[in-house]
């Protein structure tokens, strides 16, 4: 028998990615033990943060794991959330969309894009509201 017959070596890997909580986009890598993220390091030759990080960016990997993460859509009934599929979701969501602007007008809803998503994501609400709902009424949490 050899050393190390028996004994599962551990899988650990660093994973290059961006950080997604503001729009600054620092440079870190995830730490991924056996498959799970347990960890987040800055990236030392990320042009933007150069081996830095702010504390929301050191603990980027937690929401991942945390309990407290919706993993599923939830719809409000009499007063109490309930889980829904994606597609009872996006019906209820355009249902009730259309309802409000049916009675109020389209400038009776506002689109509030993040810096937390993609270009192409915030690119998306924009062209949503303009070209769906009918409304210029589009904002930025970088202006909030
Ligand atoms: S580490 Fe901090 S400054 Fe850098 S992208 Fe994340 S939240 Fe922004």
């Amino acid at each position: 028998m050899t050393e190390t017959q028996g004994v599962n070596a551990m899988e650990c890997k660093l994973v290059p990615s961006i950080c997604s909580y503001c729009g600054t986009g620092c440079g870190v890598l995830f730490e991924v033990i056996d498959g799970k993220l347990q960890g987040t390091m800055p990236m030392k030759s990320h042009p933007v943060n150069e081996g830095k990080l702010c504390i929301k960016g050191w603990h980027l990997h937690e929401h991942i794991n945390s309990f407290m993460r919706l993993k599923s859509p939830l719809i409000k009934n009499n007063g109490r959330f309930e889980k829904a599929t994606w597609d009872e979701a996006i019906q209820t969501t355009a249902q009730r969309l259309s309802s409000v602007v049916e009675r109020h007008g389209p400038d009776s809803v506002g689109v509030l894009v993040s810096a937390k998503i993609t270009n192409e994501e915030n690119y998306l609400a924009q062209k949503f509201a303009r070209a769906c709902i009918g409304t210029n009424n589009v904002d930025h949490c970088a202006r909030l």
